[in-house]
């Protein structure tokens, strides 16, 4: 496999952004060896600028459910570019895409939009403050909300992958703001709640973990949760930027039955383009400017290009079966891959709801982020680096979710479990 070209480009980039990367998952990190430039993407493919093609299990990390340049999506935004591509003032499309997901989400009865998940956690984060007129919020390790600063303590994804503390230039007074729990252990948050209870505004969970690998909750985690903070005057946020519209049309909240007070949402909701939103109550969320007295603004926040790539997304997603064969397939290759460990006779740990795969080389069982750190790093990266000499492109990191799309074929996925069962066999 030639990768000169990425080789090259990448050691350009470096001279010019820190790191090479606009965002640090991109990196090789925790993996080794130099990132891949890529030139295109069509379908469930990525293609680099050397010509090699990838299946791509990654997806942008996580927004490109249909497939790659999918034509109703491409017609979409360009029909809707060439109209203008921002107007700074209201539009037709956000009307629309605010419509169909406060029908598709049970929780949302009113939503506003911003331009990434990162601004939408910040944001419910701000009015669930104001609302409860509390500071203190509690996050849970290994979850990742996005880079703001009170959000940014024991998190996962990038930050995990590439074993940082606990990021400088956070102020101290911040982060005392922000306590942590135990994914899956309702005890540590009932401990923190009898101690500093009428000081804590909300608590912001993934109702399923993206972010350490996928670690679903224990059937009786998010129920407690719900029940704890409604007793306390607490709100609790899901954080379904990930989970939004890849578990479920309603969600992880749908899938689960938990009604959250607010919900963060971003990822598939943009269809590839830059999009955040943040909804829920609307007692609560009639408290935003100008309906209410918290600020909250954007320049581009609902931009139509990005909103319509939504709409047509969420419109695909909302046709008969489209979940159903999703689960089917995504089963399929979970079981595939767990059943080529076993073959390989290496220690490992398959995790999955949905289109969302977690892959551990760990004995398990894995219920939280202390159980998915004592996964051995060095093994997934030979992992990685043989699957990506098969051609299959997954994240350059174990704490990382993959996810299938509507157009992963099941040749291709055979494919995939075949290169897994030689690659593992090579672990040992
Ligand atoms: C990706 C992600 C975010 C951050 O979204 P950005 O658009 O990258 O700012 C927040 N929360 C979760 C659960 C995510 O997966």
């Amino acid at each position: 496999m030639k990768t000169s070209q990425s080789a090259q480009l990448f050691k350009k980039a470096q001279r010019l952004i820190p790191g090479g990367v606009n965002s640090p998952v991109r990196a090789f990190g925790s993996v080794g060896g130099t990132p891949l430039v890529m030139k295109k993407a069509k379908g469930a493919y990525l293609f680099d600028v050397d010509g090699n093609r990838y299946l791509d299990y990654v997806l942008s990390w996580g927004p490109m459910i249909l497939g790659h340049a999918h034509p109703q999506v491409l017609e979409a935004i360009i029909e809707t570019a060439k109209n203008g591509t921002s107007f700074g003032t209201p539009s037709q499309q956000e009307v629309e895409l605010a419509e169909r997901i406060t029908k598709m989400v049970p929780s949302i009865q009113r939503v506003r939009f911003v331009n990434s998940g990162t601004e939408a956690t910040m944001s419910t984060i701000r009015l669930a403050r104001a609302y409860t007129k509390r500071d203190t919020i509690i996050k849970f390790e290994g979850c990742y909300h996005g880079h703001a600063d009170h959000l940014l303590v024991k998190a996962g994804s990038g930050v995990a992958t590439l074993g940082m503390p606990d990021s400088p230039g956070v102020p101290k007074a911040f982060a005392g703001h922000t306590l942590t729990a135990r994914y899956n252990d309702i005890g540590s948050v009932e401990r923190l709640v009898k101690q500093h209870g009428k000081k804590i505004a909300c608590i912001i969970v993934e109702p399923i973990a993206g972010n350490m690998g996928v670690v679903p909750p224990h059937p009786e985690f998010l129920p407690a949760l719900r029940d704890l903070t409604k007793k306390h005057g607490i709100l609790l946020i899901f954080d379904e930027v990930m989970t939004g519209f890849r578990v479920h049309p309603g969600g992880a909240q749908a899938l689960l039955k938990v009604k959250p007070d607010l919900t963060c949402l971003g990822k598939i909701i943009g269809g590839g383009l830059p999009i955040g939103a943040y909804g829920g109550r609307k007692d609560i969320m009639e408290m935003i400017a100008p309906a209410g007295p918290v600020y909250q603004a954007g320049t581009l926040s609902g931009n139509p290009v990005a909103v319509v790539a939504g709409i047509e997304t969420l419109k695909m997603l909302s046709q008969p079966d489209v979940f159903e064969k999703l689960e089917k397939k995504s089963q399929k290759l979970a079981d595939g891959l767990g059943e080529a460990a076993r073959q390989a006779k290496i220690p490992y740990y398959q995790t999955r709801v949905g289109s969302m795969l977690g892959g551990f080389f760990a004995k398990g069982p894995i219920t939280d982020y202390a159980s998915a750190k004592k996964s051995d790093a060095v093994r997934y990266g030979k992992f990685f680096h043989g699957m990506l000499r098969q051609g299959i492109y997954l994240a350059p990191s174990q704490f990382e979710a993959a996810f299938l799309s509507t157009v992963h074929s099941p040749e291709s996925i055979r494919k995939t479990i075949t290169a897994a069962g030689k690659v593992m066999k090579l672990l040992r």
